[in-house]
């Protein structure tokens, strides 16, 4: 039987792990069966650990832009290994990525680096609290920033004062400043602001989201999202963890010629190890401590594997500008074919797609913000993972995610995967 040795370790993890997975995602609850148990990976491969091997599209939901076991990421963290693995001093090889992020990244002049995404983005909103002087900030619906809790805010039906917590553990007060808007919605965010005057530090986005499948913003929305900050004294701060040194060496920000005032990193800058990081221009940055009153700290931030893995992750993409293109070139020929399965099929779809992220949504209208991507036909996509599963392709166990392409991928991947698709189309 397929699946049985990851069964078994599934059953094993259950009683020690809650739910025996270390983050939700992993486990299969919106798709239903059990997750797979990766034993190894190769390029664009991963195999389970009953040796079935697929071809893979979340690649770590991101980081593994050029494919698993890139080679000269894993000789940087053996090397780096055998010198010791932390310090809790200074090291050369933090001021080493730090230069070569900011050379890549417009708008920055100062990062610091953490451990997770999640770090990255709390990190950013108490930076942006602290330098403007003000409490809340404006989230979207369906965009995600990491757990901590001021992020784990629902809407209230077409509320657009207070968020309502939704997790339990986070409290009214801070729910209370995390306003909620809905993406691509210009004239939603200029009635938050007008009911919140000189009260928000902040507008936080994904400013390409990829956590309600992908959804470009639309014409004009990131420009004028950046003029209202402009006008009202907000800072805009884009959260880059998916699309930082994916879409773009310089991100969202180079791609659509937007200035945010601080950007978050995580996944593709860690090169496949825990770090997130953020920046901002000098005049911010200098805000934080020990510069700055502003706190915040890590015993493990900066760690050297950590930071070899992600200096070796950027140093690649640098000197090879070609890599955004052709993944790019890639993504069209997976959404191209796609499509043309799809529609034969007769099945009713959206695709969304730009630079390397897509995603597949069963639905007739155009997803553009969550209350749409919601609208996905479930079973539809249960049967579409389960199917690509079987045939050795695998895609988020989850509607609602982005499918991240890496460069590792051949056009003889991207048709098996095409064939596999039109075969479970039928089906659908
Ligand atoms: C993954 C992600 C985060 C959280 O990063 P972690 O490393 O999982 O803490 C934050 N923001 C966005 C846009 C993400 O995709």
């Amino acid at each position: 039987m397929e699946y049985k040795r990851s069964s078994a370790l599934f059953a094993e993890a259950q009683k020690v792990i809650p739910g025996g997975v270390n983050s939700p995602v992993r486990a299969f609850k919106a798709v239903g069966g059990t997750p797979i148990f990766v034993k190894e990976a190769k390029g664009a491969y991963i195999i389970d650990e009953d040796d079935k091997q697929y071809i893979e599209y979340i690649n770590s939901w991101g980081p593994m832009i050029l494919g698993h076991t890139h080679k000269p990421v894993i000789d940087a963290v053996v090397d780096k290994a055998k010198k010791g693995t932390s310090f809790g001093m200074p090291t050369a090889i933090e001021t080493q990525i730090a230069e070569l992020a900011v050379s890549m990244v417009p708008n920055i002049d100062m990062i610091r680096f953490v451990n997770s995404g999640t770090e990255a983005c709390m990190s950013a909103v108490r930076l942006a609290r602290g330098y403007t002087g003000k409490d809340k900030m404006i989230k979207f619906a369906g965009c995600y920033h990491g757990h901590s809790d001021a992020f784990l805010i629902q809407a209230g039906s077409g509320a657009v004062t207070f968020g309502s917590p939704n997790s339990p553990g986070v409290t009214q007060g801070t729910a209370k400043d995390t306003l909620l808007a809905r993406y691509n919605d210009l004239e939603n965010v200029k009635e938050i602001i007008q009911q919140n005057e000189g009260e928000i530090a902040c507008i936080i986005l994904e400013p390409v989201a990829g956590n309600m499948g992908c959804i470009p913003p639309v014409a004009g929305f990131l420009e004028g999202l950046r003029a209202l900050c402009d006008e009202h004294g907000i800072l805009l701060v884009f959260d880059e963890v998916m699309t930082g040194f994916r879409l773009a060496k310089g991100g969202v920000q180079e791609l659509f010629g937007v200035k945010a005032d601080i950007v978050c990193f995580g996944k593709v800058i860690g090169g496949g190890l825990p770090v997130g990081a953020f920046a901002s221009r000098k005049e911010i940055m200098s805000h934080l401590a020990p510069l700055g009153p502003v706190y915040q700290a890590g015993t493990l931030s900066g760690n050297p594997l950590a930071m070899a893995a992600g200096l070796a992750m950027l140093e690649e993409l640098n000197q090879k500008d070609e890599v955004f293109t052709s993944l790019q070139k890639k993504t069209a020929y997976l959404h191209e074919g796609i499509e043309k399965v799809l529609t034969a099929a007769g099945v009713t779809h959206q695709i969304n797609r730009i630079g390397s992220m897509i995603s597949v949504h069963f639905c007739e209208a155009p997803v553009t913000d969550f209350a749409s991507s919601a609208k996905g036909n479930n079973d539809s996509f249960k049967k579409f993972f389960h199917g690509l599963l079987d045939r050795g392709i695998y895609i988020a166990p989850s509607a609602f995610e982005t499918w991240f392409l890496s460069d590792a991928l051949s056009y003889e991947d991207l048709d098996k995967t095409i064939q596999a698709i039109e075969e479970v189309a039928k089906e659908l």
